[in-house]
């Protein structure tokens, strides 16, 4: 590619870190510097490489299963949630346990156990195997239901529908979402929904970002991990809208190739995805011919979640 080929890097505003995100990353972070190492992290603590490599590096230990961690060790949860079992198990082994899961989400498991004691049954749209669904769904014993799609919602059967709910995971394409949620509308007409959406202030405010960036650009590359749910959702919806999108989980992913002949070039990022992983891939993206950087105009997010008592500084 020659630099008369390539002219222009626009960025999406906002991309990147949630409050949840930096939250569940500065448990981390201050539980090592409180406790040292090792700290136990139950699943990724958020789903970027580049994250989970660096806390590795200082002394973080990532399992899945809670019996890989010795008695009176450290543990935290993931930003996705934890069920009630996992919650179980990991009290009756002791642990001193942090609890890294985003508040949204919490807000979720607290809406699910009120109205699960008031009797009511859940349908819940996700994506199956995501741990926050399992978390979410692991809120309750029985009686929440999995839809992934509309034609989920046909062949779903609640055992009652007087007292029906619907809940959704955070991170999901809203638009599907819309979709998915009007049918279960539609089937069960009196099924009780959240006052404010499950899908997080995160995820939307991406997700419109990049439909305004693809209105800007020749091609889309989101920076993100392949297991992240929400950067996932934002190459699909820039393929939707008629732009070819790419996901690199590192700047040395992205291939020459994709960026030839295109004029501009959006970049975003999910809520998982450190900048420091975008500004590498302007750095490549320049080398490769781009002659200048704008930042698309966007709305600045200033949500903060506190972190858990026992890892506050002194000060805070
Ligand atoms: Fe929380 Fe949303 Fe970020 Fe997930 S994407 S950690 S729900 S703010």
């Amino acid at each position: 590619m020659t630099s008369h080929e390539l002219q222009k890097i626009v960025l999406a505003e906002p991309r990147g870190f949630c409050a949840g995100v930096d939250r569940a990353i500065e448990i981390v972070e201050r539980a090592l510097a409180k406790f040292g190492a090792p700290i136990y992290v139950r699943h990724e603590i958020v789903h970027n490489t580049y994250v989970v490599n660096n806390l590795k590096e200082k002394g973080a230990i990532f399992i899945e299963d809670l019996a890989e961690v010795p008695r009176g060790a450290t543990l935290v949860f993931s930003a996705h949630g934890v069920s009630k079992a996992v919650q179980r198990e990991a009290d009756a082994r002791g642990f001193t346990v942090f609890d890294a899961t985003c508040p949204l989400v919490t807000k979720v498991h607290v809406e699910v156990a009120k109205l699960a004691r008031e009797g009511y049954e859940f349908i819940m749209i996700g994506h199956k195997g995501h741990p926050e669904v399992e978390g979410t769904m692991g809120q309750l014993d029985h009686g929440i239901h999995l839809v992934e799609d509309v034609d989920d919602v046909r062949r779903v059967q609640p055992s009652q529908t007087e007292k029906l709910a619907v809940v959704t995971q955070t991170t999901l394409s809203v638009d599907d979402a819309a979709e998915i949620s009007a049918a279960v509308r539609m089937r069960f007409p009196r099924i009780r929904e959240p006052k404010q959406q499950d899908i997080c202030y995160a995820t939307q405010n991406r997700q419109d970002a990049v439909k305004l960036l693809s209105k800007q650009v020749d091609v889309v590359i989101v920076v993100g991990s392949p297991t992240s749910s929400n950067s996932n959702r934002l190459a699909e919806l820039a393929r939707k809208l008629g732009v070819d999108a790419y996901m690199v989980d590192s700047a040395e992913e992205l291939r020459p190739e994709w960026l030839a002949g295109r004029q501009r070039v959006g970049i975003t990022a999910g809520a998982s995805a450190p900048e420091i992983l975008v500004q590498h891939v302007i750095e490549r993206i320049r080398a490769l011919g781009a002659v200048a950087v704008r930042r698309m105009d966007g709305i600045t997010e200033t949500v903060k979640f506190p972190l858990p008592k026992g890892l506050k500084l002194e000060s805070s």
